[in-house]
């Protein structure tokens, strides 16, 4: 129950939020109904944490699976990669490593 309503501080203000609170996405131009839930922060932590910003966006802006583990939205999720590289990283291939050279 405890997450269906509560106030969060987010950039120094209070807001409502939870799956209870009804909003719309908060992409520039996107009107898609969602509510404050969890499954539409970006971020894990209400407010804002290290990767989100605290937005809450619907599924179409909301980028799940880019090694984060939750929603981004679309700059987070760019900030996120341009830190921590691609997704598709993982692989590494160390025998196509190429060397530069330098000046010479
Ligand atoms: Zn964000
Ligand atoms: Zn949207």
């Amino acid at each position: 129950m405890g997450y269906m309503h509560y106030e969060i501080t987010r950039n120094g203000e209070t807001i409502q939020a939870g799956y209870g609170v009804e909003t719309i996405c908060e992409e520039d131009g996107c009107t898609e109904q969602i509510d404050r839930g969890l499954g539409c922060l970006c971020g894990e932590t209400p407010g804002g944490d290290e990767h989100g910003c605290g937005g809450y966006f619907c599924g179409k802006h909301l980028f799940i699976g880019s090694g984060v583990g939750e929603g981004l939205c679309k700059r987070c999720d760019d900030r996120y990669e341009a830190e921590h590289g691609e997704p598709e990283d993982f692989e590494g291939d160390a025998m196509t490593v190429t060397f530069a050279h330098n000046g010479g």
